[in-house]
């Protein structure tokens, strides 16, 4: 029996397919240079993997390895991410007036946040085609994940981070002994930097969602949704987006198992939070627009949503209309109170990012755009721990 039932790569935008055996990064049709997808077989994994066969399988990510990307298992880099609980907030339900309140805690994530998955689908395939030195800008934790990952693979990674990034995330790349340069400039700055590298030293760049594989491993958030709520998807999904590999990765695996028939065509409104300084994503769903327009001058305390331009812009707006849901910005004075209101409360001390979701919660309740009696599932994307530095109001007594 196959190991993973990967077919082919795919454009998500052109259509046009390449080969999963050689080294793809982005679409090479003229005029397109879009996001490639991974496929599958999906009809033949349907038939190697049953409901049941699946609950008794190690509870990490790789427990959906037909529909992963790497073909052989002993290519596979794994630190144990994944399967993080989906945990009922009951107290911040009570507080805020929408009874039944659901987290995804993926703070408990190898290093400290959900972009443990990302990289660990990467650096694995990274290892398949035969790659060992990696490259990557980054705001904060997916330089962090890179790093460790790299570490346990016995790889070279580079990291090029903008000087404001997170100290946590600085020093973890630096402890994994990775090669860490920090750039006076934005996430964009340290992106071009990355692909001088990459072109100049023959590195493999992984920045998200310009390789096709990070996104499979952020998609098994929502193969795991589903089977944490027994086949069943909560009414609506808060994301905290930044490049939005998370938001787009969770709407492709709700596709796949429905294609699958593990699943009905029921689908949670898919809702994508930003913070007011770095909202491109929220202006473009505002004016109607299928891509966004790239933010000057980002600002945020959230890093992980400091991204004024993504690649996948079309893909995470699709998701949102297609799934009926919405977009909506919050300041830093917001974040930081539903930060720790989610600590207080739920004994969960969430990234920035992660009180972004709660904040936008309470908007969007307000706005009407989530009904009081509607399951809600936030997604707290890491761990409160790699941001002290930029907490700091939160610990005045
Ligand atoms: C990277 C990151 C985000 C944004 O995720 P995307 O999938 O790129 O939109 C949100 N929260 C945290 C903690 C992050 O590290």
């Amino acid at each position: 029996m196959a190991y993973s039932f990967l077919t082919h790569l795919e454009c998500s935008y052109c259509g046009e397919t390449y080969d999963h055996r050689e080294t793809h990064r982005t679409c090479t049709s003229p005029e397109c240079g879009k996001v490639l997808f991974a496929r599958y077989d999906l009809e033949a994994a349907a038939a190697a993997l049953t409901k049941e066969a699946l609950r008794g399988r190690p509870a990490n990510m790789w427990r959906y390895r037909e529909i992963m990307p790497v073909l052989s298992a002993e290519n596979v880099i794994t630190l144990g991410e994944g399967f993080t609980p989906i945990l009922p907030a009951g107290r911040l339900a009570a507080f805020i007036g929408v009874p039944d309140l659901l987290i995804k805690d993926e703070g408990l994530n190898p290093t400290g946040s959900f972009k443990a998955r990302g990289l660990s689908a990467a650096v694995s395939k990274a290892k398949e085609l035969g790659k060992t030195r990696l490259t990557m800008p980054s705001a904060g934790n997916a330089a962090g994940a890179m790093s460790a990952y790299a570490a346990v693979a016995g790889m070279e990674a580079n990291v090029f981070m903008p000087k404001d990034a997170p100290i946590a995330n600085q020093q973890e790349c630096i402890a994994y002994g990775a090669r860490l340069e920090l750039v006076d400039g934005f996430i964009t700055d340290a992106g071009k930097l990355s692909a001088a590298a990459a072109e100049e030293r023959d590195l493999f760049d992984v920045s998200t969602l310009r390789e096709p594989y990070r996104a499979e491993g952020k998609k098994t958030m929502g193969l795991e949704i589903a089977e944490q709520l027994d086949w069943s998807v909560p009414d609506a999904i808060i994301y905290p987006t930044g490049g939005g590999t998370g938001i787009v990765g969770i709407w492709k695996a709700l596709d796949e198992l429905e294609q699958m028939g593990w699943m009905g065509s029921a689908r949670p409104k898919m809702i994508s939070v930003q913070a007011e300084g770095c909202a491109p994503i929220v202006h473009a769903f505002e004016a109607g627009d299928e891509f966004a327009t790239p933010i000057e001058a980002p600002h945020t305390l959230a890093a992980g949503m400091r991204v004024p331009s993504a690649i996948g812009d079309y893909l995470i707006l699709r998701a949102i209309r297609d799934s009926g849901g919405t977009a909506i910005t919050v300041t830093d004075a917001e974040i930081l109170e539903s930060t720790s209101e989610m600590a207080r409360f739920e004994g969960i001390f969430p990234a920035p990012e992660g009180g972004a979701t709660l904040a936008g919660l309470k908007k969007l309740v307000e706005r009407g755009d989530i009904g009081r009696d509607e399951r809600v599932l936030l997604i707290n994307t890491g761990s409160a721990l790699k941001y002290m530095d930029v907490l700091g109001p939160l610990f005045e007594q």
